[in-house]
């Protein structure tokens, strides 16, 4: 639990890997910013969920991550509401699954400015307050697809390729002013997300939901068992302590051997 009191923005914290995280960023002390594409009362609720249950201060935003200038007010905001971003995890995403030749122009383009660009846009406006304090954490939610290749996803791959590079170039230029910058490379963890791959191969197999989840894990991962959010989020906690200071520009997977092989 952190006695000096420090200020995390979670972008994609309504749902999933980022509502993981934030849970348990909220749990260790830190003020969370939450966001995500929820209507404003939604998200105030929820924002008021992480003050009762975490006694941390919390806000919300639901600025559309495809629009740079809606990537830098939102940093804006949470310097204006919470007082500070000493914690940026960028964690919004997409999925959308196609061959390279039938892969709609829409989708590449959503695809690399929410789980990519939007990253850079939020570490442009971050980074100088950070450098200022000589203080800062930055985690990037990439993939396994940051290290690896499956077929049918040209533009995450792309993306998330994209996110562990960037990674890499912050975690240099940062390095003189005690901020860190790393990329968690999760497999498949158990979100919406992953649903409609889920579905996907039910439909194609005729199995029912839970064997189709076993049988996509299984694709993939030695380990047979999906991550879930939690587990993502006490890493993230791990990263912002004062143990991890010298952990920087790495690309971490938590992949059941994914990668492994
Ligand atoms: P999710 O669908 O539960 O959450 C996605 C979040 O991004 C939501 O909060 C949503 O509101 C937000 N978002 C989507 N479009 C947005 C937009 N245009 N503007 C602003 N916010 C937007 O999915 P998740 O599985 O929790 O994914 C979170 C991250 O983890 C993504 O970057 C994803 O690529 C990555 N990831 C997921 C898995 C997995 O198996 N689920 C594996 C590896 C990496």
């Amino acid at each position: 639990m952190r006695t000096d009191k420090k200020v995390a923005l979670v972008t994609g914290s309504s749902s999933g890997i980022g509502l993981g995280i934030a849970r348990q960023l909220g749990a260790a002390g830190f003020d969370v910013m939450l966001h995500g594409l929820l209507d404003l009362e939604e998200g105030q609720a929820l924002a008021n969920e992480f003050t009762d249950q975490y006694q941390v201060r919390s806000a919300f935003s639901n600025a559309d991550l495809r629009d740079p200038n809606e990537v830098g007010a939102l940093v804006r905001q949470c310097i204006d509401q919470l007082g500070a971003v000493d914690v940026l995890v960028n964690n919004a995403g997409i999925q959308f699954t196609e061959r390279l030749e039938n892969f709609p122009e829409q989708k590449w383009h959503d695809i690399i400015a929410i789980n990519l660009s939007s990253a850079f846009f939020a570490m442009q406006a971050a980074i100088p307050l950070m450098r200022e304090k000589g203080w800062g954490r930055i985690i990037n939610i990439a993939s396994v697809h940051g290290l690896v290749a499956s077929a049918q996803k040209s533009a995450y791959c792309a993306a998330k390729h994209g996110v562990v590079g960037l990674t890499k170039v912050a975690a240099m230029e940062n390095a003189d002013a005690g901020i860190t910058v790393n990329a968690i490379c999760p497999g498949w963890v158990e979100t919406d997300l992953v649903k409609p791959q889920i579905q996907a191969i039910a439909d194609q197999q005729s199995l029912g939901y839970e064997q189709a989840r076993a049988e996509l894990v299984g694709q993939k991962q030695a380990l047979r068992e999906m991550t879930q959010p939690a587990m993502l989020g006490a890493l993230a906690v791990f990263l912002c302590s004062d143990d991890a200071a010298t952990m920087t520009g790495t690309a971490l997977p938590v992949d059941g051997a994914w990668t492994a092989q």
